[in-house]
């Protein structure tokens, strides 16, 4: 069975006399150095200065300094940029100012598992990844709950790396959930396959092909709106709080026979899922992503316009506008910042 830890494992003693470098304010980013600093860990906020965000992490009282010296006067520094600009930074601002004996950290394995960054052997490695979007994170901390996280350590130089990292965890608020022990190599790959086959690439793709067949045999686009993507959420708060029987279970029998003789998601879906998961194991999933990054993107800007009109949002905007609840997370402040 997996390891997990709670916050009776962790003593966030470890960061007295400590610093904490968070480099990046984005989603993960505002939320680690936010909830760190509310749990009385010492924080300095890494940023380029042209950054839009200075300002914002300033406002909410946060210590900010370049990259460069942020790192210069740290002793855990926890990269929270995006995937495909770690590399660049960490050997051009983080390894010519890292302490010695300095720890790294990371919310995903991709770099260190692919070998974009290779820090040497003097310093501590280790991995926090919170299982839920950044702006989740602060907000499940602020109401005294907690993301749960996956950990791991990659190298333990001065074998104090996991009391290290579960005191991380603990200041996240992620204790309060849970954290599960695994290793850099689990988190990328299973992170991988998670988001481009199941809960993105899945269910993105599934919900708005559903949009199309009811659209294009005549049906109201509002109807289809509600049928294939509006009530995805009712459903999967139930599986949230009880698996997929307790979200069958609230269905109607129609709706669970419908569901148990579905034809839908064949053995050929499971081989298409084999196939993807394949090229993560064997590095060219992230070979193709980075080498498009490195020529400016091209691919991925396409598909990014390509993909930016779901055929569903034709009527999407109007459709939430009803619904209170949705209106209430629109006026989140934190939200909207940074959205
Ligand atoms: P975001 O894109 O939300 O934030 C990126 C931050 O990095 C911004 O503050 C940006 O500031 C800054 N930044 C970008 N480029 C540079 C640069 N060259 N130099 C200095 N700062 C830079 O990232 P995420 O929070 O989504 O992702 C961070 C990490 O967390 C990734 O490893 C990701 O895989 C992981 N993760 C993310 C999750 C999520 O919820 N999004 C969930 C779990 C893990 P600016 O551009 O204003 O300068
Ligand atoms: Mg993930
Ligand atoms: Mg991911």
């Amino acid at each position: 069975a997996a390891t997990i830890w709670y916050e009776k494992d962790a003593d966030l003693s470890v960061f007295e006399g400590k610093k904490v470098a968070i480099l990046g304010y984005g989603s993960q980013g505002h939320a680690h150095a936010l909830n760190l600093r509310d749990s009385g860990v010492d924080v300095v906020v890494g940023l380029r200065p042209t950054s839009k965000s200075v300002d914002y992490a300033k406002e909410q009282g946060l210590e900010v300094k370049p990259v460069g010296e942020a790192v210069a006067e740290a002793d855990v520094v926890m990269i929270l940029l995006p995937d495909q600009y770690q590399a660049k930074v960490y050997k051009e601002e983080v390894e010519p100012n890292l302490k010695p004996g300095a720890a790294l950290a990371f919310a995903h394995g991709f770099n260190i598992h692919y070998g974009y960054i290779k820090p040497s052997e003097d310093h501590p490695v280790f991995m926090v990844a919170p299982k839920g979007p950044g702006h989740i994170v602060r907000r499940e901390y602020a109401a005294g709950r907690g993301v749960p996280v996956v950990v791991a350590v990659e190298q333990d130089p001065d074998g104090k790396t996991w009391p290290l990292c579960l005191a991380y965890a603990k200041a996240l608020g992620a204790l309060r959930a849970g954290a599960i022990k695994t290793t850099f190599t689990e988190e990328t790959e299973t992170d991988l396959f998670g988001e481009q086959d199941v809960l993105m690439g899945g269910i993105n793709h599934l919900c708005d092909l559903g949009f199309d067949v009811l659209t294009e045999a005549g049906y109201q686009p509002e109807i289809a709106y509600f049928e294939v993507f509006h009530e995805l959420k009712m459903l999967v708060d139930l599986a949230n709080e009880g698996g997929l029987n307790k979200a069958r279970w609230s269905c109607s029998d129609t709706a669970q026979y419908g569901d148990y003789t579905s034809t839908v998601i064949t053995e050929e879906t499971k081989k298409r899922m084999q196939y993807q998961l394949k090229r993560i194991q064997d590095g060219s999933f992230a070979k193709e992503f980075m080498d498009d990054q490195a020529a400016g993107a091209p691919k991925f800007k396409q598909l990014q316009e390509e993909y930016s009109h779901p055929h569903l949002e034709t009527v999407g905007p109007k459709l939430r506008a009803m619904f209170s609840w949705n209106n209430q997370v629109d006026a989140d402040a934190d939200m909207a910042e940074s959205f």
